[in-house]
């Protein structure tokens, strides 16, 4: 496909969206003409044949597996030698590579908002797939409009793209920023909820607080079904789960439980540097820990985002910048060069303590999933999916336990897992095809090579290609 035909499609698709028959979130995606040139695999009945398989359920990786797909289905997954194929079958052959579930992610920002003007990240979704990406949360927006725009886009076949989850605008009582939606009253805060629920959103982001909003947010939503998750600081993490909230955003680092001279109720200042100190196996912490375990609340752990404030630590990663159109790209370089200076850094040992509670929370029975959050700083879409594999690999979960927080354990938050999140015979085909083995070497989990969605695959590289230099590029 040309680029700049990509550019059009994506416009065809804004326009078009009132008349698009969504995507079935159970079905095999229809070829659309915007589809056609990523797609590798559209045959009825087909096999990936003698590979590793992680299942995304937590279990051990098993070698030499095959794995049928009939329509937008799993049909059987199993040994080689017991698992029969089909007569009619495609095979894919493919020795050396891994197989894991579609990711399932809830932090997946489409707009750039840490290096220089707010601009939509507007091929974010053909990245987050070409990455292995095939459900996102967008975690709270400053385009809310435009990202159900790209939904639409997606849902219609004029976009390649996860199937998206969209929050509405990030809902304070404090607004950082002039794109929040204030809320000074529960009852403004209702009506957040409800008018972006009209609109389409299904998940909502409360940001800081305070207590009475969030809970006006989380009676709202739940009362539609939907779902609120809150990048928090008035609000700890363990009163907010015991209120309700489905996802804690960021973990340790946005608890301010903690935070040394707290006052109940105000977001401590530089909370983040104080966290640096506590104590996670002091008994406080461990206290909170089984709270919000216990309460069923989930965390979203978002470490690769926080890495890139690490200063000597923080890398940016050149196959991901090179997604970037150019002006983007220098303002993320910006950034980067600029962070020690920035004002807001995070110490290397607090990244660490952040690593050590999402483990314990993991030990407690917490449910823990994760997302990118691709600010300015550096992470791309897919990319700091994937960055965030290597991180909770560093921080000691065993391979398939990494895997299992990027998959199941999300699917589970979104409430998709009877149908997503593993692969298992009888589940939707939302599979992801790497080369080389991840558990070996944690740095081939970037090397996808076909992902697909709903039984239909797609081409990796395919759709890197489409996105190179040109992400947040505008029109
Ligand atoms: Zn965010």
């Amino acid at each position: 496909m040309s680029l700049n035909s990509t550019a059009a499609t994506v416009a065809t698709a804004i326009l078009a969206f009132l008349s698009a028959a969504p995507l079935g979130a159970q079905e095999r995606p229809a070829i659309t003409d915007a589809l056609r040139p990523h797609v590798a695999v559209d045959d009825a009945v087909w096999a990936l044949v003698g590979v590793r398989l992680v299942d995304g359920t937590g279990t051990p990786a098993r070698d030499d597996q095959t794995v049928v797909v009939r329509g937008a289905r799993i049909e059987a997954v199993g040994p080689r030698a017991t698992t029969a194929v089909p007569d009619g079958a495609r095979v894919l052959e493919l020795p050396g590579h891994t197989v894991l579930p579609g990711l399932v992610q809830l932090h997946e920002h489409t707009y750039l908002g840490g290096a220089g003007p707010v601009v939509q990240m507007d091929l974010s979704a053909a990245l987050m797939l070409a990455m292995g990406v095939t459900h996102a949360m967008t975690a709270g927006s400053q385009l809310p409009e435009q990202e159900l725009a790209m939904k639409s886009a997606v849902d219609s076949g004029a976009l390649p793209g996860p199937r998206l989850h969209v929050t509405g605008p990030y809902i304070s009582g404090t607004p950082a920023l002039q794109t929040f939606a204030r809320a000074t009253t529960p009852t403004d805060a209702r009506a957040v909820v409800e008018d972006w629920a009209a609109r389409g959103a299904t998940w909502f982001k409360v940001h800081n607080g305070p207590a009475e909003i969030l809970a006006a947010v989380i009676e709202a939503a739940h009362a539609r079904g939907l779902r609120v998750s809150g990048h928090l600081c008035s609000v700890t993490f363990g009163d907010a789960a015991e209120m309700g909230i489905d996802a804690l955003q960021h973990g340790f680092i946005t608890d301010s439980e903690h935070v040394p001279g707290r006052v109940p109720g105000l977001c401590p200042r530089g909370n983040q540097v104080a966290q640096a100190d506590v104590d996670v196996a002091g008994p406080a912490v461990q206290a909170s820990i089984r709270r919000i375990a216990d309460s069923g609340a989930a965390v979203v752990s978002t470490l690769a985002v926080y890495e890139t404030f690490v200063p000597g630590r923080a890398r940016l990663d050149p196959r991901a910048l090179e997604m970037f159109a150019p002006t983007p790209r220098t303002a993320i370089e910006a950034a980067h060069a600029g962070l020690a200076s920035s004002g807001f850094t995070v110490p290397e040992r607090l990244l660490r303590k952040m690593m050590e509670w999402e483990r314990d929370f993991v030990a407690a029975g917490g449910l823990l999933a994760a997302g990118s959050d691709p600010w300015g700083t550096g992470l791309a879409p897919g990319y700091g999916n994937l960055r965030n594999f290597e991180l909770l690999v560093e921080a000691g979960f065993a391979s398939e336990e990494a895997v299992r927080i990027l998959t199941l354990n999300g699917a589970r938050l979104m409430g998709v897992d009877a149908w997503t999140g593993s692969v298992e015979a009888g589940k939707v085909a939302d599979l992801v095809v790497v080369r080389g083995d991840p558990a070996a070497d944690p740095s081939r989990i970037y090397g996808t090579t076909l992902v697909a969605l709903g039984g239909l695959g797609f081409d990796a590289e395919s759709l890197r290609g489409m996105v190179r230099g040109r992400l947040a590029g505008g029109r």
